[in-house]
């Protein structure tokens, strides 16, 4: 059995107006090393508690997610990764997973990063416009030309950016312009996620979102259509690569593999069971025995969340596989949901050689949560 593992490493410098991930801006500066430093102990000592129960298997991707895990220095991921190695086997050429934000890329932290086993670093770009980051209100540091190639000129390991799609105020004109320029340097993986304005945010206080659907819809088919020039498989709604580089780890999610999540926020899901950790921070970090809330599912739901993960491959769902995985069809009041998404042009169903796929068609992708919503609802 090959595991993901997902490490939460909840800091930011400050936080972004539109965030609403669990993340805490380490403000004054000056307490920065102990909490991180805390925290991080911590963590080692959840993957000396939890990774030895999954002897059964081994480890064959590693994400460093956030928050801003790049804030850690090289050393401490490398002692993460260590504590793993000594805890489990991690498979040869595993795919092994940083975030970084501009303020991380230099020269001697990447070469320590790398050093350190991290073998693919995701920068987070969102916008290479500085008013557009102001829009956003975005907290990091807008990524220059210098980091940049700073970035892209370093050593042997797969580069990849995030970037942001859908800013009010950002033109068809300027959306090519940014991504034509990104993609100069031939980022092994692209996320060009839209701009959601998630309630309670300060996005949400100053921003006026009339007219933001169809805009958006215009900014999804100019991203989809200028990375596909470049050369770039779109392979989920937000996800494209060059060369079948695909995010090992994410699709574990997509596919229903098994991921093991450690820290606060994190979740997991193994053995047909999904768990979360809601410690508050100040309360794991302070304990020594990590507490895992199990999410109990019926059939049903275990059903519409494989529906809900998987029809977000641009390649779809193919009902034979899911039949494999969960011993079960897809009952008949959720096909039938599908057929009249089918009539509306929002999903095709590929019948071909005795099997069937059910894919979203590009309308279908941008309005992908109303189609995933109305067609699991009988399962729910
Ligand atoms: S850097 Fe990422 S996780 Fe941190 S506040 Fe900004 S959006 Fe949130």
């Amino acid at each position: 059995m090959n595991y993901g593992l997902y490490l939460h490493f909840p800091f930011c410098r400050k936080k972004c107006d539109y965030c609403d991930f669990f993340s805490i801006p380490l403000e004054p500066e000056s307490s920065t090393v102990d909490l991180t430093g805390a925290y991080l102990k911590r963590l080692v000592s959840e993957i000396h508690e939890r990774l030895p129960g999954f002897s059964d298997g081994s480890i064959d991707t590693i994400y460093f997610g956030g928050g801003t895990p790049s804030i850690m220095e090289p050393e401490d991921a490398s002692a993460v990764i260590e504590a793993i190695k000594s805890t489990i086997d991690i498979h040869p050429g595993s795919e092994i997973t940083l975030e970084i934000n501009p303020e991380d890329v230099r020269r001697e932290k990447l070469e320590g990063f790398s050093d350190a086993g991290i073998n693919r670093m995701v920068l987070g770009v969102q916008s290479i416009n500085d008013r557009h980051h102001k829009t956003i209100g975005r907290a990091s540091r807008v990524c220059s030309p210098q980091v940049l190639e700073e970035f892209f000129g370093y050593g042997d390991i797969s580069r990849c950016i995030d970037v942001i799609i859908g800013i009010p105020g950002q033109d068809e004109r300027e959306l090519s312009d940014e991504l034509e320029i990104l993609t100069g340097f031939r980022p092994d993986h692209i996320s060009a996620y839209m701009l959601t304005v998630e309630d309670g945010t300060p996005l949400s206080v100053r921003l006026d979102t009339a007219g933001l659907d169809s805009f958006q819809r215009e900014a999804f088919k100019t991203a989809i259509s200028l990375l596909k020039k470049q050369g770039y498989s779109h392979y989920e709604i937000s996800n494209f690569c060059l060369d079948g580089k695909f995010s090992r780890h994410n699709m574990k999610y997509w596919k229903h593999r098994p991921y093991i999540g450690i820290g606060p926020s994190s979740h997991s899901f193994y053995g047909g069971r999904r768990y979360r950790n809601d410690m508050p921070l100040e309360f794991y970090i302070n304990s020594d025995k990590t507490e895992l809330e199990v999410d109990e599912r019926t059939s049903g739901q275990e059903m519409a969340e494989y529906i809900m993960m998987s029809i977000r491959l641009v390649g779809g769902i193919s009902l034979n596989e899911m039949e494999d995985c969960l011993g079960d069809v897809m009952p008949g009041q959720c096909f039938e949901r599908f057929v009249a998404m089918k009539e509306r042009g929002l999903v095709e169903i590929i019948n071909k050689d005795g099997a069937c796929r059910i894919r979203l068609t590009e309308e279908g992708l941008f309005l992908a949560d109303t189609v995933i919503y109305d067609t699991v609802e009988p399962l729910l």
